[in-house]
């Protein structure tokens, strides 16, 4: 199973948060017209959208239908989507240029060994469909020989600890899923964040989690059957005799690592994922696993030290490996070799691989066309390649320049709310403003590009290159190991509609796809863009000093640097907010669940409040222009609110409501109410319905 960044639902991502109800949605197909080649498109789709207002509402009795209800009245729900919102927009358009990109590449006839060249290299080989139907699985024969060539435990090993990649992310992007049987996740140590730590995770399911193994509704009952005869269709197709036998052994043994995994709430836990090994003590701690071999074979044997994710998961996993009969681990090996190579093989792996992974688990009735899996694969193995030409078409250092300035105001802004806070210990106050100080927003594109000639493109081996650029992003980690860490890397290309906050690092990243209007538009007046992207910048901010922060010290380590106090204190300002999001109802019946949603709701309120504080920065004192019969105020709060216009199927809102650790879009603009210059500047009175007394209004940071 591939696992994309792209989507993510990791705990860590922000602004994608706002984006999660479109997360795993087919991507849409006609929200924006294709750009023809070698042409800018227009900035500025947005700006400020007067003519989606409705100004027949009051703003104090319905903002959200004042700032965006002819919009509303006007957009129609493409029918393969179930909500549209901001992002869903920004993610196609960056899409189409990424395919523009990559096209553009494989027309190039660039020199050899080029970046250009692997691009359009890697696109075009994947695009040869007559060449890989030809090949049929003739390309797995090699490690499929050597799969059969097995002969003892200590192979064994070395096998499993050859398939090992850099497919999980423990503290950057919250990937925790892996199909190999461990995954690797060089990341910073938690207890000292200037030194990297090799931390080994769970892995070796087929199915997304142990729950589709040992869970006991029908709908588990049903896949764990499908599962078994896909994994015998897979041993079929490559030529294996006896495949259901082969089958009926692999899936016993998953079902017992199934059973030594941890669930996917303690794996999303740091503060459990803190253990250390020495590389001494392996052999004692996980019994079973010819460990010398193992890590041999996955190029880190020379390490002292391992950050052991699930310890009880790779104590049971070890000993499964010596327990086990071979010729079950042999055929689990086989079937996972197949499996994860099939969308690079001929039409009946790709088919199959499609029919149990994206049918029957996600629900997804059809296979996305060849193109978007050619430019999707190619954005896997040349992320920074493909980012770099983005930025250099698509993101102005004039744009780089205006956002930075934006993030140097919001975090200046954060300070001086912190000097003011009235709440938090004196020793937690110099804390937290030694965290702030350290704090750094990078914007657009990395300072350093990744250098990608160490790893080898070739024309007609589709699978080959998929492989070696495995191979180069596991060696590109594993070579970090014994240096200090990079505190500029980025875990995110450019070219990603989306953002990220790392703890570690103490980092929020914002990368240049997500630099758009609605977020962000270079042609906005400066009110719009501090109300949409401002107040953004300030909610991801604010996680670096909430109770999740509070985890992480002012150097990226994992120690609580809060006092009882502090945190009694946050919490029953937070209940004050939960209340009010509690009384919600988007649904009759159904209201929204302040306490499951409080976390970001209050990021929404520090975001905006600090957003506000930021714009009055950056006017230095000048008066501010009336835009389109607008103050800029008003703009600024508009822009807020027209930065979360969504429009949901019911389906989509009620899946939203109950499950999402957000608010839905349009709730998360009446944050607008704890603001005490959002009454001002709408003139809100006692007696409207959106009305708060000053007290009833939160204020946290
Ligand atoms: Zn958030």
């Amino acid at each position: 199973m591939n696992v994309r960044i792209l989507i993510a639902g990791a705990t860590t991502l922000l602004l994608a948060a706002c984006a999660s109800t479109q997360t795993g949605a087919p991507a849409p197909t006609s929200l924006v017209a294709e750009e023809p080649p070698h042409t800018k498109p227009e900035i500025g789709l947005f700006g400020f959208d007067v003519g989606g207002m409705d100004r027949s509402v009051a703003p104090g009795d319905d903002f959200v239908r004042y700032a965006v209800g002819k919009w509303l009245d006007t957009t129609e729900i493409p029918p393969d989507r179930s909500s549209l919102g901001s992002v869903a927009v920004i993610k196609e358009k960056a899409s189409v240029r990424v395919r523009g990109i990559v096209e553009e590449a494989a027309e190039a006839h660039a020199p050899e060994g080029s970046d250009t060249r692997k691009i359009g290299d890697y696109f075009l080989t994947f695009m040869d469909e007559a060449r890989i139907e030809h090949l049929g699985g003739s390309p797995l024969k090699p490690e499929l020989d050597a799969i059969a060539a097995i002969k003892t435990r200590k192979d064994l090993s070395a096998a499993l600890g050859a398939s090992i990649r850099s497919d999980v992310d423990v503290l950057n992007l919250g990937n925790f899923y892996t199909s190999h049987i461990m995954g690797l996740s060089v990341a910073e140590d938690l207890d000292d964040s200037t030194q990297y730590r090799p931390y080994l995770l769970q892995g070796g399911l087929g199915m997304p989690d142990r729950e589709y193994y040992l869970g006991s509704s029908p709908r588990y009952i049903e896949l764990r059957a499908k599962y078994e005869a896909h994994i015998a269709n897979m041993l079929r197709l490559a030529g294996f005799t006896g495949p259901e036998d082969r089958a009926r052994r692999v899936m016993a043994l998953e079902m017992m690592i199934a059973k030594v995994h941890v669930s996917v709430a303690d794996t999303n836990d740091v503060s459990k994922g803190n253990t250390v090994w020495l590389r001494s003590e392996l052999a004692a701690k996980a019994p079973g696993l010819d460990w010398a071999a193992f890590l041999t074979a996955a190029g880190i044997n020379g390490q002292p030290r391992f950050g052991a994710w699930q310890p009880t998961a790779l104590v049971g996993i070890s000993k499964l490996t010596a327990t086990e009969p071979l010729e079950a681990w042999k055929d689990y090996l086989a079937f996972h070799t197949i499996e994860d190579a099939a969308p690079l093989l001929s039409q009946s792996f790709v088919d199959e691989q499609f029919a149990f992974n994206s049918k029957a688990v996600s629900g997804t009735p059809q296979q996305s066309e060849r193109w978007k899996r050619a430019v999707n694969y190619t954005s896997d193995a040349l992320g920074e390649a493909i980012g770099k030409i983005y930025v250099e078409k698509y993101f102005s250092p004039a744009a780089k320049a205006r956002v930075e300035e934006m993030a140097n105001n919001v975090l200046k802004a954060f300070a001086a709310r912190l000097d003011r806070l009235d709440w938090l210990g004196p020793e937690t106050k110099a804390q937290a403003k030694r965290k702030l100080a350290n704090f750094r927003v990078m914007v657009g594109y990395p300072d350093k590009w990744r250098d990608y000639s160490a790893l080898q493109v070739v024309r007609g081996d589709a699978y080959g290159n998929w492989q070696r650029a495995g191979l180069f992003e596991y060696r590109r980690n594993v070579a970090k190991l014994g240096r200090p860490v990079d505190r500029g890397e980025w875990f995110m290309t450019p070219q990603t509609v989306n953002a990220l906050f790392a703890p570690c690092q103490n980092s929020v990243t914002l990368p240049a796809a997500i630099l758009a209007p609605t977020f962000f538009d270079p042609n906005a007046d400066t009110a719009v863009n501090y109300g949409a992207l401002g107040a953004g910048l300030g909610h991801e901010v604010s996680h670096g000093f909430d109770d999740n922060g509070a985890l992480f010290d002012a150097n990226g380590n994992l120690k609580n640097w809060w006092t009882k106090a502090d945190m009694d204190h946050f919490k029953a300002e937070a209940n004050k907010l939960a209340d009010q999001y509690s009384a919600y109802e988007p649904l009759p019946g159904l209201h929204i669940n302040g306490q499951q949603t409080s976390a970001e709701n209050i990021a929404d309120v520090a975001g905006l409040a600090t957003a506000w504080d930021a714009y009055q920065l950056s006017l230095q004192g000048q008066p501010s222009p009336v835009i389109d019969g607008f103050t800029a105020e008003q703009r600024f709060f508009l822009g807020f609110a027209q930065n979360y216009r969504t429009k949901f199927r019911e389906a989509a809102l009620r899946r939203q409501i109950v499950t999402d650790i957000l608010a839905p879009a349009p709730y998360r603009a009446l944050t607008v109410r704890n603001l005490d210059a959002w009454y001002s500047t709408f003139d809100v009175k006692p007696g409207q319905r959106l009305y708060l007394a000053p007290p009833e209004r939160v204020k946290i940071w």
